[in-house]
């Protein structure tokens, strides 16, 4: 399976699971578990979440799923910006630990920027670092120039920026992605099937039916195609995963990535970070 290296030499299959808008219908909750247990099982072993997803309960509901098979599992989870202080982040990290049912995060984000000095987040993520409480941080919708203060604060141990990205949403490649790849930082796209609007474009659909695939796999796999590219899309029910872990076998041709060119233009200039 193609795995992709973040800058402290950890590495991580290139597909993870995303788990916003998971646990918030206790009908669904047995299904949403299988869907993340079947993930786990086919490999894909990193798994999204956030205080913020479910007010805390999706946390609870990976740490269900992962119950067992901690070590095999890549945990990341984020903070609000306004827990992202020198007094608040240990405790909002406390609290995920706890809904996790884990004593260690994989990898922590701050969800946005907020008012918080990110000078003062960076000392408050190296602190739990050091004490154990997670391996490493990132952060997320942070665009070029945030990014570019990030590390002229003290952030080089910076791993990673989330950030919306998928085929109608291109606009990283003009600036922010030539800087995450400089700064061999990976990035973690997010609602990378466009929160399932793009299972219903026309033109995906036409050409998903010439692969005998289906529209959610060509998303990914361009995704995939790309280096350093970690796409996260939150499947909640089994037939979805095995359908999104396909996506990793799926290679697509260049006249495959020609058209989707034609289709979803590049952009021609700098774009500000949208987020969703
Ligand atoms: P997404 O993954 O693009 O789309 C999820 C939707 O697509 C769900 O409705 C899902 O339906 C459907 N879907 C997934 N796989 C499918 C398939 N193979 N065929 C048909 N439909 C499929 O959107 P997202 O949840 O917004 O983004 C993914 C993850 O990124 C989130 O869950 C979260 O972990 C993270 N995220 C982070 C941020 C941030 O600010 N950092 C923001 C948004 C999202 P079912 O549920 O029925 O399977």
């Amino acid at each position: 399976m193609k795995t992709i290296t973040f800058p402290d030499g950890a590495s991580v299959p290139a597909l993870g699971q995303g788990t916003w808008m998971m646990a918030e219908d206790h009908a669904r909750r047995a299904e949403e578990i299988a869907a993340l247990r079947e993930g786990l099982a086919l490999g894909l072993t990193l798994i999204d979440t956030a205080e913020m997803y479910a007010d805390g309960e999706s946390e609870r509901l990976v740490g269900e799923a992962i119950a067992g098979a901690r070590d095999e599992v890549f945990l990341v989870s984020k903070a609000y910006p306004q827990n992202a202080s020198r007094d608040r982040l240990p405790r909002a990290c406390e609290a995920s630990l706890a809904r996790l049912g884990t004593d260690r995060i994989d990898l922590y984000l701050l969800h946005w920027r907020g008012r918080v000095p990110l000078s003062e987040t960076i000392e408050a993520m190296e602190r739990l670092v050091a004490a154990g409480k997670i391996l490493r941080w990132g952060v997320s919708n942070l665009d070029t120039d945030d990014m570019d203060e990030l590390v002229g604060s003290g952030g080089q141990s910076c791993q990673t920026d989330q950030i919306l990205y998928n085929l109608t949403r291109r606009g990283p490649e003009y600036d922010l992605l030539p800087w995450l790849d400089r700064h061999h930082m990976p990035v973690m796209a997010y609602s990378p099937v466009e929160q399932g609007r793009l299972v219903a474009h026309r033109d995906l659909l036409r050409m998903a039916e010439e692969r005998d695939a289906t529209p959610a796999r060509v998303a990914l796999a361009w995704l995939l195609a790309r280096d350093g590219v970690i796409p996260i899309p939150k499947a909640g029910t089994v037939a979805h995963v095995r359908d999104n872990r396909a996506a990793l076998d799926m290679t697509l041709s260049e006249a495959e990535l020609r058209r989707l060119d034609a289709i979803f233009p590049p952009p021609s200039g700098p774009e500000p970070l949208a987020m969703l």
